[in-house]
């Protein structure tokens, strides 16, 4: 056992559907422990700006199907820098915090493995962040709620493409990662998705686009990933109106309502099997792990390693896919 009296939690970077139910998750189970929790409001900032909160079960009632996070999220450079965090550190130590359990995305991880590096103090990880680009979780909190949310608005933007013989862009969140893109689009029935991971080739996409109005079809849904290298979705559209002009062209960017909303069921069983996981994981001893899932496996993985390898690999049969169901 290991002798932990006060864990300290805290959401951090991006936030994601599914951080309350984890934050209820790592509460209610150190409670349970007998372990008191601190909750640390806006992340790395509130540890330097001794943002805290004393927790009880009580203080996480009611938020399981709240998307956002009641801790606050935010982004901190000083955090970076040596004085930084040993000023955080400094901070944890004089409000007794023994031990941290971090949620949130590839940054957040890595100041995590900076602090609990360069001091004595264990942390384990939890993966939250809608783009689902960390190793060593299958899926990360808040990405099934996300393409969620897209396919809802796929579905709406479906019924005005078809009636007016349309064709839209769809722009989905993912700078680096088309994973929301790529499931999206198959829940969706896009004709396209073009990803960041890959070279978009104009001309391959308008001569799909050709051959699905020859066969008939009166409306086409595109999803681009943000990160999509041609520029994003406006970008995409003018070039693709300049050589092909069968439909009406039209953009929707949905932007930022692909985080909120109330998570979905598959992200509140997730956060808490990740949150009781993490904590049951400090109290016997483990640190600066990853909890994740894994088929249908809770599993720790290294910091190191996860930050190692990014976790999104074109996953090449859905793209297969794609264009198959969508003749
Ligand atoms: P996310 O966790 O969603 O990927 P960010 O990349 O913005 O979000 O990271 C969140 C915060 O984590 C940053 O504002 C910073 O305080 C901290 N952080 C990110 N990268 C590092 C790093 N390499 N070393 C120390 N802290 C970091």
């Amino acid at each position: 056992m290991s002798g932990i009296r006060k864990i300290g939690v805290f959401t951090s970077g991006g936030d994601a559907p599914g951080m309350n139910a984890c934050i209820r998750a790592v509460v209610r189970t150190a409670v349970f422990m007998g372990i008191e929790v601190v909750g640390i409001r806006k992340g790395y900032q509130g540890m330097l700006d001794s943002d805290f909160w004393d927790m009880d079960a009580r203080s996480v009632g009611n938020i399981i199907h709240l998307g956002g996070t009641i801790l606050k999220t935010a982004r901190c450079l000083e955090f970076k820098t040596d004085e930084g965090t040993e000023k955080a550190y400094n901070n944890l130590k004089s409000k007794g915090i023994d031990a941290l359990v971090a949620i949130g995305g590839d940054g957040t991880a890595r100041g995590a493995e900076r602090l609990s590096s360069r001091f004595d103090i264990p942390i384990m990880c939890i993966p939250g962040t809608i783009d689902n680009d960390l190793y060593g979780s299958d899926f990360t909190l808040g990405f099934d709620t996300a393409t969620n949310t897209v396919i809802e608005a796929i579905d709406k933007i479906r019924d005005t493409a078809a009636s007016h013989n349309r064709l839209f862009f769809v722009e989905v969140m993912g700078r680096d990662s088309g994973c929301i893109a790529l499931r999206s689009g198959i829940a969706g029935g896009a004709e396209a998705v073009l990803l960041p991971e890959r070279e978009t080739a104009i001309d391959e996409l308008i001569e799909k686009l050709s051959l699905d109005a020859r066969n008939k079809k009166t409306s086409s849904i595109v999803i681009v990933a943000e990160g999509d290298k041609s520029g994003g979705a406006y970008q995409l559209a003018k070039r693709v109106t300049e050589k092909f002009d069968f439909y009406d062209v039209k953009v929707t960017i949905l932007g930022h309502l692909q985080r909120g909303g109330s998570p979905s069921s598959f992200d509140r069983v997730l956060a808490s099997r990740l949150g009781f996981a993490a904590v049951k994981g400090l109290i016997v001893g483990n640190s600066r792990q990853m909890v994740g899932l894994r088929g249908n496996s809770v599993v720790m993985t290294p910091l190191g390693e996860a930050l190692n390898f990014t976790h999104f690999k074109l996953e090449e049969d859905l793209m297969e896919m794609v264009s198959v169901l969508s003749i």
